[in-house]
């Protein structure tokens, strides 16, 4: 049955996996509470997916990937657009679902739900375009390659943007021809229920994308583990991104990884402060700093250290925290009991290391069960402290100062991480040869991240391998035939020695 959604009382019923076309409560029918980070109040309770369920949904995946891989490609971009389609009609039930999910507040998540369409009518009009090349070889030979789809995908999805990394990678698998089986983070499996329900609506075979819900370490291992899963994209942290590549490499699938960041907002002497203090907020207060790129090291120039603190200091104090179906919230809280344990401990950790300079408490005036925490600043932070170096994944910022270009290149680039970063500052020749120097996959100038199908978004070094979005992502989800035709007669070798091999 159909997930549903009672928005006034804050609960859903019917959460249910999504397998061969069909809902399912899962072979054990074992369940999992979800809950309201808002109040730390249970939603809905979600199927406690295990090995079976995901052996069900890959053999089904498996049973329709021929079929789909030499399905039309126009066909596969009708059916991209239809759901496209199906998102924007449902657009205020997904919002609503994610909000409640996933604490990102109402406003955002409608901005994010809108913004799905834009992944899918992407992927959809690269369907029928991408493909192999020809190559020049010697003789009167055709040479010339095909990309094929991977087979069975598997989508490994953490929780702090549950649709939109569920979508950005779906997309460009069913595009280019592979099925699909999601494992959604057990916190937010909400949304990718609803998603499935829309796929089924807009008219994909059975089979074609599958949802196991459940724990990583059980529905979420099974699936990286299983020998008919092709290609893993898994986006999550870096330390299980490492067990997931560790199961996909015994039966040798293509693993895509999109992990955790520790990145660096970069404040140059001649930036315009307003709108660098601006970027840095965003930065690290977005979605309550759970963000992948999340701006969590602000290296600030010493000659405009006191004049930015005294910006930043006045903008924080305008933030407004809160629940996030409250009218103008601009930061709701963090995902879960177990993530505001984690910041909680790392601002414990940022006082014996540094100086606190704004925040690190409860905000007022919220719920007794929320899982909220104040914006928090820590100062004269040196750039080797644990609140500069590990990702926290909250809103806790640690200003590293510098002077010249050598110590800051070599400070940001003393990190595990190199996934993003964001450069603030007028000298357009400096800027560039700024970004040139860090070891990262992203730069931002003058501005805070925006994630776009278009452009390529992934990490250097403990950051990930592979790239999602853009054109570059093709190759995350395919794989290369080369073809060849000899169009002279073949004659009989007169001297094998002279013979190729
Ligand atoms: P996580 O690693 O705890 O979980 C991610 C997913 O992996 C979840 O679905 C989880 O159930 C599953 N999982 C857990 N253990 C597993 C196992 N042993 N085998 C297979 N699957 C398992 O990450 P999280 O806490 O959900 O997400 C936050 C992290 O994700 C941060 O580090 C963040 O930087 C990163 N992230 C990266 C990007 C990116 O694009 N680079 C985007 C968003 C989030």
């Amino acid at each position: 049955m159909s997930l549903t959604l009672d928005t006034s009382a804050r609960r859903v019923e019917h959460a249910q996996m999504f397998i061969a076309g069909a809902w399912s409560a899962g072979a054990s029918r074992a369940t999992f509470p979800t809950v309201d980070p808002n109040t730390g109040e249970t939603i809905a309770q979600v199927p406690r997916g295990d090995a079976t369920d995901v052996d069900r949904a890959v053999a089904a995946a498996r049973r329709v990937a021929v079929e789909w891989q030499f399905t039309d490609a126009i066909v596969r971009a009708g059916l991209l657009r239809a759901l496209a389609a199906k998102v924007t009609e449902h657009a205020d039930e997904l919002a609503r679902l994610e909000a409640l999910d996933s604490g990102h507040y109402l406003a955002k998540a409608q901005e994010l739900v809108g913004a799905i369409p834009l992944w899918l009518d992407y992927w959809a009009s690269l369907a029928d375009k991408v493909g192999g090349r020809q190559i020049e070889v010697p003789g009167n030979k055709l040479s010339f390659t095909i990309l094929e789809p991977l087979g069975v995908t598997a989508h490994i999805v953490p929780w702090n943007y549950p649709l939109l990394i569920l979508t950005r990678s779906v997309a460009p698998a069913l595009a280019l021809g592979n099925t699909c089986v999601v494992k959604p983070a057990e916190d937010t499996s909400l949304s990718a229920l609803k998603f499935a329900e829309l796929v089924a609506e807009a008219g994909f075979p059975g089979g074609v994308f599958n949802v196991v819900t459940g724990y990583g370490g059980e529905a979420g291992a099974a699936l990286a583990a299983h020998p008919d899963v092709a290609g893993i994209t898994f986006t999550g942290s870096t330390e299980t991104g490492k067990q997931v590549a560790k199961l996909g490499a015994d039966h040798v699938a293509q693993v895509n990884l999109e992990l955790g960041g520790k990145s660096p907002t970069v404040v140059f002497p001649d930036a315009d402060l307003d709108e660098a203090v601006e970027a840095a907020v965003q930065g690290f207060c977005s979605h309550t700093g759970q963000v992948c790129v999340a701006g969590t090291r602000l290296f600030v120039h010493r000659d405009v250290r006191e004049p930015f603190l005294r910006k930043l200091s006045m903008r924080l104090d305008a933030t407004r925290v809160g629940d996030g179906f409250a009218e103008g919230t601009q930061m709701g809280p963090l995902v879960s009991q177990r993530q505001y344990d984690r910041v909680r401990e790392y601002i414990e950790i940022g006082k014996s290391e540094a100086t606190l300079y704004y925040g690190g408490g409860r905000p007022e005036g919220v719920h007794a069960g929320g899982y909220f925490v104040e914006p928090t600043v820590f100062t004269d932070v040196v750039n080797t402290a644990r609140i500069a170096q590990e990702e926290i994944f909250g809103p806790v910022a640690s200003v590293i100062g510098w002077s010249d270009e050598d110590e800051l290149v070599e400070k940001v680039n003393d990190s595990i991480y190199g996934l993003f970063a964001v450069l603030l500052g007028r000298d357009i020749t400096r800027l560039l040869s700024t970004a040139r120097r860090l070891q990262v996959g992203g730069v931002m100038i003058n501005d805070w991240f925006g994630e776009l199908p278009m452009t390529p978004h992934g990490g250097h070094k403990q950051s990930g391998t592979g790239r999602e979005e853009g054109l570059e992502a093709v190759h995350g989800y395919t794989q290369v035939k080369h073809v060849a035709i000899n169009l002279d007669p073949l004659r009989p070798a007169t001297d094998w020695a002279g013979a190729p091999l």
